[in-house]
């Protein structure tokens, strides 16, 4: 796979798109306009790989909007060196996202293909800091924790537990919250048992799921 001039171009142009839109992070612009999104999509969508749209990755699931990407990123407010745990790798666009905004990242999914596909896709990118793990994101990754941040890019039915117990004081957890729409939901750990909430409007997930899956 090539990444073109041209390529290069419409990337630019959805950089600025996403930034007219309000993102006003200028790491996360400038990580949208350097990762060739392309990479992440199967031949057929290529074509539309910097339309601001989500597109199918395989196994049922979906990449996301590069705006939404891009609105959670901005949420996590990642210093360099984070240690941020992501709930449903997908594709890996967003992993690579975090990765450029020098986050060390942990990553979980739950379905075998679309790990195996992007753990080879990432390692080709040389995007081989980010850590993958093939399990069900309901549990987190405890080894690793506590988490400077915490990101879900899947609707979750409710806001889980082990998630909560593996943030840092100081630590946010971007979360979707909803069944058919999710709400966007920032979380922030103000003390060992205190947490706040805000909310951010409407977005449409795939509905995070329970346990591992092999199809
Ligand atoms: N961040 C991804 C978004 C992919 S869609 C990207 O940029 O492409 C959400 C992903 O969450 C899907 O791949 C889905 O399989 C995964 N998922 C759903 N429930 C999960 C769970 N309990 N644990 C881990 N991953 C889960």
């Amino acid at each position: 796979m090539t990444d073109s001039y041209r390529h290069k171009g419409l990337r630019k142009k959805l950089a600025e798109e996403i930034a007219g839109k309000g993102i006003t992070d200028t790491r996360v612009i400038e990580a949208i306009g350097k990762i060739p999104r392309h990479f992440f999509l199967d031949t057929a969508f290529i074509e539309h790989a910097y339309e601001n749209k989500a597109f199918p990755i395989g196994s049922g699931q979906t990449i996301s909007h590069p705006y939404t990407v891009a609105f959670q990123s901005e949420l996590l407010e990642i210093k360099k060196g984070h240690k941020v745990l992501e709930i449903g790798t997908g594709s890996g666009y967003q992993t690579t996202v975090l990765v450029e905004l020098g986050a060390k990242v942990y990553s979980v999914e739950r379905q075998k293909e679309l790990f195996d596909k992007t753990k080879r896709i990432l390692t080709k990118m040389s995007y081989t800091s980010a850590k993958l793990y093939y399990g069900d994101g309901y549990k987190g990754i405890p080894q690793y924790a506590p988490y400077d941040s915490i990101i879900v890019t899947c609707g979750a039915p409710f806001i889980p537990e082990d998630l909560l117990g593996q943030l840092k004081v100081g630590g946010r957890l971007v979360i979707p919250v909803g069944d058919e729409t999710q709400i966007m939901t920032l979380i922030i750990r103000v003390s060992e048992k205190d947490f706040t909430k805000k909310t951010f409007g409407d977005f449409k997930f795939v509905p995070m799921l329970e346990k591992k899956a092999r199809d």
